[in-house]
């Protein structure tokens, strides 16, 4: 019997191990993201170079004792990178994002780290955000879908 209690235990975490490779498609390549920003600014005849911005999931972000989901450095650190992380705690839930959701944080994010912006809680007439810069709650949504909303946006951030 004890063989056998062994024997489920490996089993266990062999499971787990294939489980935690299955999960690897909800963290994409952030670059996927960085890339798209420069195909969008090259599109509206911006010339963005991002290389040099470095982008990574991250287990936690806390600063000044409040925790965050993303966070977008123009000088990591001191050290003058430019740098965008990810967290990939639970409650900020990135495996169910969708891709649009994900363009949303991640361009918000860049607004900071690569274009040294900061929030602009500004409010268009119709009562929606005037940027993605938002700081306020609908941060991930401020568009949700190809087309002309997600056009004005990034011609505003760009
Ligand atoms: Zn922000």
């Amino acid at each position: 019997m004890k063989y056998l209690s062994r024997a489920c235990v490996v089993l266990n975490l062999f499971i787990l191990g294939c489980e935690e490779k299955l999960e690897s498609p909800g963290y994409p390549e952030l670059r996927i993201y960085l890339d798209r920003f420069e195909d969008e600014a090259k599109e509206r005849g911006y010339d963005f170079d991002l290389t040099n911005v470095e982008a990574a999931y991250v287990d936690n972000i806390i600063m000044n004792g409040l925790t965050y989901c993303g966070w977008g450095y123009s000088n990591y650190g001191g050290s003058g990178r430019r740098r965008i992380e990810i967290s990939k705690a639970e409650r900020c839930d990135w495996l169910s994002l969708s891709d649009m959701e994900r363009e949303n944080f991640v361009f918000h994010e860049l607004g900071h780290a690569f274009l040294n912006r900061g929030h602009d809680d500004r409010m268009l007439c119709d009562g929606s955000v005037a940027s993605l810069m938002t700081g306020g709650p609908n941060y991930l949504t401020v568009y949700t879908e190809p087309g002309e909303d997600r056009d004005y946006y990034i011609e505003e951030i760009d």
